[in-house]
């Protein structure tokens, strides 16, 4: 064994994959501390700066639960009330029968994907989605088939060929990709659902908080809740909380209730989480000036950077620069830190091989001049052309 770890560590580090964890102190507001040095922080996921929102923290400081764990799973004593005050909340905003909390997003999609499909049936995923789907997908013996990222064209294609040799069939997507920012074309796939028979799952990690009217995703902005069978989302990005929620039918939540073995095998998040949820479930209806002000200075950081020549990805407010090269990602979040800016590159096997970028997260933080500064920044690191 240690000989295969050597091995493995001494790979990483020559190709310059090599993954280390630095310990750092959030100040909320869009930026961090490391060491003696404070950073703006443009990779992290706390999209609508609830974070450090007042309430927030009242609502954590003057918790009024008399325990701190929910000491059980959910099927044991650990259902409290406010788990079930939050599902009811969230299947009204996600315009859905029901709603079940799961304790992260990644125990959601292992969880919920391995229950539903076994040996005898099909998986149809984006060619991009998220390493949670697909070790859901391993896990359930599955066979998974795999489209090109976001080519619905492709789909139907695999799917003539594929779909008439399995069971049953499930499709899943991200409705914002969380590494190239851009958004799944759900009315696509809806379209086929009458032709192919298929279950059909989104993921809307990204798009909780930050999309559609209510703040509901991007199934409510494009008016698709009832198309999709499954809707996950999660409550630890844009909403500041931790934990994950599908809001799908009475009967799906009561299989996944009785099968999803990442939901019975664990211990139910802690109430206090739950208050957080539910508190930060109230803002992202209330303070909507958020997700819009934050899309629309998301788009014009997008718009500048492509002006002075880089390849930009997506139409959200992730904002990823593609270098190519893993060093030459590393080198540029490097120069980037020296000027303030905390952007981490992200490398295979994250995203594609040849495809190495820095992912820009904009927060509601970052306003015009913080990112006029940030312009400047990378202005000045690239150096004169
Ligand atoms: C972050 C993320 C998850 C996992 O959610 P956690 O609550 O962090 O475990 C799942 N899917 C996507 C697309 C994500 O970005």
């Amino acid at each position: 064994m240690e000989k295969k770890i050597r091995t493995l560590l001494g790979e990483k580090h020559e190709k310059d994959l090599l993954r280390k964890l630095t310990p750092v102190f959030p100040l909320g507001f869009g930026k961090i501390r490391a060491g003696l040095h404070e950073y703006i922080n443009l990779s992290s996921n706390d999209y609508l700066g609830l974070s450090s929102h007042p309430e927030l923290l009242k609502c954590i400081k003057e918790n009024p639960c008399s325990v701190t764990s929910a000491s059980a799973s959910r099927l044991m004593t650990g259902s409290t009330y406010l788990h079930h005050e939050l599902e009811d909340k969230i299947a009204e905003f996600k315009g859905k029968e029901a709603a079940i909390v799961f304790n992260s997003g990644y125990q959601a999609n292992v969880g919920l994907i391995s229950a539903l499909c076994d040996k005898n049936d099909c998986i149809f995923a984006d060619k991009l989605v998220h390493a949670s789907m697909i070790d859901g997908a391993r896990l359930s013996g599955a066979k998974l088939v795999r489209y090109r990222h976001n080519d619905i064209g492709h789909l139907e294609l695999l799917l003539s060929k594929e779909r008439k040799n399995c069971k049953n069939a499930l499709v899943v997507t991200e409705t914002v990709f969380s590494m190239d920012g851009d958004i799944g074309r759900i009315e696509k796939i809806a379209l086929l659902k009458k032709k192919f028979d298929f279950v059909f799952m989104v993921d809307e990690a990204h798009a909780t908080g930050v999309f559609g009217e209510t703040g509901a995703g991007v199934a409510e902005e494009k008016g698709l809740s009832d198309k999709i069978d499954i809707i996950m989302g999660t409550f630890s990005k844009a909403m500041a909380g931790y934990g994950a929620y599908v809001a799908t039918s009475k009967e799906y939540k009561d299989f996944f209730i009785n099968s999803c073995r990442s939901f019975i095998y664990s211990t139910a998040l802690p109430p206090v989480i739950m208050l957080v949820n539910l508190t930060a479930l109230d803002l992202v209806k209330k303070e909507h000036y958020r997700r819009k002000s934050l899309l629309r200075n998301a788009s014009y950081l997008r718009e500048k950077l492509s002006d002075m020549g880089f390849e930009v990805r997506g139409e959200s407010q992730i904002v990823p620069v593609i270098t190519g090269e893993n060093a030459k990602a590393l080198a540029f979040g490097e120069r980037l830190k020296k000027k303030g800016y905390w952007v981490l590159p992200v490398r295979p096997p994250t995203v594609p091989e040849g495809e190495a970028r820095l992912r820009i997260s904009v927060t509601f933080d970052h306003n015009r001049k913080v990112l006029d500064n940030f312009l400047e920044a990378i202005a000045e690191v690239r150096g004169p052309r």
